[in-house]
């Protein structure tokens, strides 16, 4: 009997976790498409000229236990201090050693000089990230708001500081609000601003959460689904973040609290020596290594089924536009639901394709900046040439610049001259197509330098270089047809081969983690045959992953 086949479109981390669990517990071949020149998808690492560059930072973090063993089983947790560790007086949970598992032993001979047949799990002495690079870094969290050229913690608590910078006149209005909204609430929750209303208070939420959010989608808070808000702040409200600011105070035992606190109020989490994308060049190279295909530049154009089943995919090369027909007896879509009805033959009925075609999305954009130093001039204070931040917020009105990442603070890896430079990156949300996306590199940069200049964090004198990344449906949006997936859902349910994972693939906010156990689901149902796809829809809906929860 031949041997079966999965086609995988896409080789982010929900489509390269599936690859990977095939190969490991399966006799299915995985062949993974990917239509760009980049592995990783959105959780890719650019590197320019030796500068590292995320789509946004990413948080290696997760609740599944199950999601940070795979992490650390590839890249793992790092023993020793990383560059930049004592002088920025880093508290770090070293480990004394790591236990590695290759996906086959030739990886294990090849890549990392280890005797023959040693897959099998094995420890060996954590590694030191100023030698090897195979390493996981643990890093502390720092993000704030910048607004009215002051900084605020990020989630908002109301501290003593806080109040100073708001004024105390404002922080009694604030809390007022908060306590009025908290006897008053409001009963209908289904679109943001009631959500962030009802938990924050409606000053506190016109003040922080109402300009930036716009930014990010583009649209009033009152049209915006809440789903998004309670998958960004799960748990989280003004009372639990005074409540969590008071406990940090009395409490230096980090580890114990990490796992009962909210997503947002994280102070640290893992991250690789060189940006999430080595994460997924890493699975690659396994991949490879061990029987796997990854085709790059060979983009998945059409899905054809026969007998209520996916029986072979359309491989077209970017390249040279040829496309040829691969059977298969399993396909994974990581792809946009929006791109994959539109070639799936024979087309689905009318009502599917209405609501697939009705899925909105944001697009997102990066201009990287290298400097020689930054120039932040907060009120009452003297500039300042660096930040602890990984990432701020930009609250201030007059500019389109939504976030700057700080790409020294994720690793000092990141930037190839730590010393002297600061590298940092512009986030911009945006619609494809529109002004800001069509805009030259050249003028793109010009106006994140502008804009830079204008909010007093840099000095045009200052920057060394520039670039520009763009990077489509970024966000799946919650407007739209979105409240109609469940169309979409019944229909794919009657296609037993057919298994929608990821994030656009699913058309949810999911984090890695979550991209990454609906792929390990789907690859757990083929083998344990199981038929209904629920567990994957259920990852995300609450803290606790249902499989998980039973075992
Ligand atoms: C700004 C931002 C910040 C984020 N921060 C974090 C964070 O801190 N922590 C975290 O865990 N997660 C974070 N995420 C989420 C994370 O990026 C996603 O969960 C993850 O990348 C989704 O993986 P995926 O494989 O489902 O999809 P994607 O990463 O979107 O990958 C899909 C791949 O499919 C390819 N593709 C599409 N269509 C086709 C086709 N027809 N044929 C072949 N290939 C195709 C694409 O080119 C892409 O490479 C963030 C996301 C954003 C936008």
């Amino acid at each position: 009997m031949s041997q079966k086949i999965a086609i995988i479109a896409g080789a982010g981390p929900a489509g390269l976790t599936a690859a990977y669990e095939l190969l490991k517990r399966t006799d299915i071949h995985p062949i993974v498409c990917e239509s760009t020149d980049a592995i990783g998808g959105i959780a890719q690492t650019y590197n320019y000229k030796g500068n590292r560059i995320d789509i946004g930072g990413h948080r290696f973090f997760s609740k599944s236990d199950r999601v940070m063993k795979w992490w650390f089983n590839i890249l793992p947790r790092q023993g020793k201090p990383a560059a930049d560790t004592v002088e920025k007086n880093h508290e770090i949970e070293y480990v004394a050693e790591a236990i590695v598992e290759y996906l086959c032993p030739a990886y294990a001979k090849a890549s990392v000089g280890m005797p023959e047949c040693s897959s099998a799990p094995a420890k060996r002495p954590a590694p030191d990230p100023e030698i090897e690079d195979d390493v996981m870094l643990q890093r502390p969290r720092v993000s704030r708001i910048f607004y009215r050229k002051s900084f605020f913690p990020y989630p908002i608590g109301i501290t003593l500081t806080v109040a100073k910078r708001l004024g105390f006149f404002n922080t009694a209005l604030i809390g007022c609000s908060y306590i009025w909204r908290h006897a008053f609430p409001l009963k209908d929750e289904t679109y943001l601003d009631a959500f962030y209303k009802n938990r924050f208070g409606d000053r506190l939420y016109r003040t922080f959460f109402e300009a930036y959010t716009e930014k990010v989608w583009g649209v009033p808070c009152g049209q915006i689904r809440a789903d998004w808000g309670a998958q960004r702040v799960k748990g989280l409200s003004l009372k639990r973040a005074v409540i969590h600011a008071v406990k940090d105070l009395l409490s230096s035992d980090f580890k114990k609290q990490q796992e009962q606190r909210e997503t947002s109020l994280i102070t640290r989490f893992f991250y690789p020596k060189f940006g999430p994308g080595q994460m997924w060049e890493t699975v690659t190279k396994q991949l490879l290594a061990c029987g796997g295909e990854v085709r790059m530049h060979t983009r998945v154009s059409g899905v054809h089924m026969k007998d209520g089943k996916v029986f072979a995919a359309t491989l077209e090369n970017a390249v040279t536009g040829e496309s040829e027909q691969v059977a298969c007896d399993y396909f994974f879509s990581t792809m946009p639901i929006k791109h994959l009805f539109g070639m799936m033959h024979p087309r689905p009925d009318g009502r599917v394709l209405e609501v697939a075609e009705g899925l909105q999305y944001r697009d997102f954009l990066t201009v990287g900046l290298l400097l020689k130093k930054l120039h932040v001039q907060e009120k009452g204070k003297k500039p300042q040439s660096d930040v602890p931040d990984n990432w701020i917020y930009i609250q201030e009105g007059g500019v389109r610049v939504g976030r700057v990442q700080v790409f020294n603070n994720w690793s000092p890896y990141m930037v190839s001259d730590r010393k002297n430079t600061i590298w940092i990156g512009l986030e911009y949300f945006v619609n494809e197509g529109g002004d800001l996306w069509i805009m030259e590199d050249k003028n793109l940069i010009e106006l994140g330098i502008s804009e830079m200049e204008k909010i007093a964090m840099i000095k045009r004198e200052d920057v060394i270089d520039g670039c520009v990344l763009r990077m489509p449906k970024a966000y799946p949006a919650y407007i739209g047809s979105y409240t109609q997936l469940p169309v979409v859902r019944e229909y794919v349910e009657k296609i037993p081969n057919l298994f929608l994972i990821g994030r656009n693939g699913m058309h949810r906010y999911n984090n890695q983690d979550h991209s990454m156990l609906t792929a390990m689901f789907a690859v757990d149902n083929i083998v344990s045959g199981r038929t209904d796809k629920a567990n994957l829809w259920e990852v995300n809906l609450d803290d606790e992953y249902h499989e998980e929860k039973k075992s």
